[in-house]
């Protein structure tokens, strides 16, 4: 692919192009026609996804002339930052950023320990119409590019290797990110080729290089595109966004259940875990009388009876205007129990940044 046709949605308004978007042999298709032999591809490259570079400036063995002339031309940091929110428990971070189209995306650093957990945004918006969901409002925008999906990584990288990097903690404190969560906004299996393209990218040995088991990608449930990623030959964890453990009460969250029905996800996730031998993750976010009562958490049990997975039960972020409340902790336990009892695996997912707007495209929406 030529620089000229990179330019869909990635080109600032200064016209210049995210180098993001470009594979190592497309940089070095970039650079040559600036005149640069092809060791400087290797260098760039190495500055950006190893040294978290964000300015050409920093390139020191770049020659001057070079490092001016790819500033005018190019940009390694193509999100602008709009928003920054810290937790007041310090140990979550949101940022807002803007895209060169005025497009905005959210991304969230969580700590957990030792942990630096990364969750980040696949597309600006999402087509998928789930009704307990923030970004659901707003429809789809587009796709992001695999430069945009990887720059919300790189952008965290940047801010956690500064020595004076919030949020603080007194355990010694790893200076990366140590796990990406694809749970931000957007539906990533919507948008697989740039996810994949950003996928391979973050896992690279001579890209940012984290493992692949690191990873989780989180997805409504688009039963081909699961089929799709059994074969990948990644070890990217799978967590599938499920709420309901029927069809009739999945239709009415979920609307893309209508066409993936749950027997068919569940033979799906099946399918994967027999490929992969890998545990699935099944998310369940409980919202008061609507999918919170222990009939439902039997019948939950009763169809991941068998499976190799684990139960994350999500309590609700609120959502201007929404009829769901979450469920309350005594009651949230209570549909824990049931699940263990029935020997599924379950744990509850801890509340984090909700006095941010950390959740689900509440902050994009705040801002609007
Ligand atoms: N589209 C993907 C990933 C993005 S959302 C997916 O559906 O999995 C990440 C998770 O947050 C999903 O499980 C989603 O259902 C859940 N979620 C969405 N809105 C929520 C809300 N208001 N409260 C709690 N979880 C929510």
């Amino acid at each position: 692919m030529t620089a000229q046709m990179k330019q869909d949605g990635a080109a600032d308004s200064a016209g210049r192009l995210s180098l993001l978007d470009f594979s190592q042999e497309e940089m070095a298709g970039f650079l040559a026609q600036l005149g640069e032999p092809r060791y400087r591809a290797r260098q760039v490259w190495e500055w950006i996804y190893r040294r978290y570079a964000a300015d050409f400036e920093e390139m020191t063995n770049l020659p001057q002339g070079l490092r001016e002339g790819l500033a005018a031309k190019a940009t390694i940091a193509p999100l602008e930052k709009v928003t920054e929110l810290l937790s007041a428990s310090g140990d979550t971070l949101k940022r807002l950023y803007r895209l060169p189209d005025g497009q905005t995306i959210e991304s969230v650093l969580m700590l957990y320990d030792r942990r630096r957990t990364l969750c980040i945004s696949s597309q600006a918006g999402c087509a998928m119409g789930c009704t307990f969901c923030a970004t659901a409002l707003g429809g789809l925008a587009r796709n992001l590019t695999a430069g945009e999906i990887v720059a919300q990584v790189l952008d965290f990288a940047r801010y956690l290797a500064k020595p004076e990097a919030e949020p603080q903690t007194d355990v010694e404190r790893p200076t990366t990110v140590t796990n990406i969560v694809l749970m931000g906004m957007g539906e990533p299996m919507h948008n697989y080729e740039n996810v994949w393209t950003a996928l391979r990218r973050l896992t690279a040995a001579d890209g940012f290089g984290l493992g692949a088991r690191a990873i989780t990608l989180s997805t409504v449930g688009l039963v081909p595109m699961i089929e799709r990623m059994a074969d990948e030959g990644l070890q990217i964890g799978l967590a599938v966004s499920l709420h309901a453990p029927n069809d009739e009460l999945r239709s009415k969250l979920v609307p893309i259940n209508r066409r993936y029905p749950v027997a068919m996800l569940l033979e799906a996730v099946q399918r994967y875990i027999e490929k992969t031998h890998r545990r699935v993750t099944f998310e369940y976010a409980l919202m008061q009388g609507i999918n919170d009562s222990p009939e439902l958490a039997h019948e939950l049990g009763e169809i991941l009876a068998g499976l190799l997975c684990h139960v994350n039960l999500i309590p609700l972020n609120p959502v201007p205007d929404s009829p769901y409340q979450p469920t309350s902790a005594a009651e949230t336990e209570a549909f824990a129990e049931i699940l263990r009892q029935r020997g599924v695996s379950t744990t509850v997912r801890l509340r984090r940044g909700i006095e941010i707007n950390a959740g689900c495209g509440q902050l994009r929406r705040a801002a609007a």
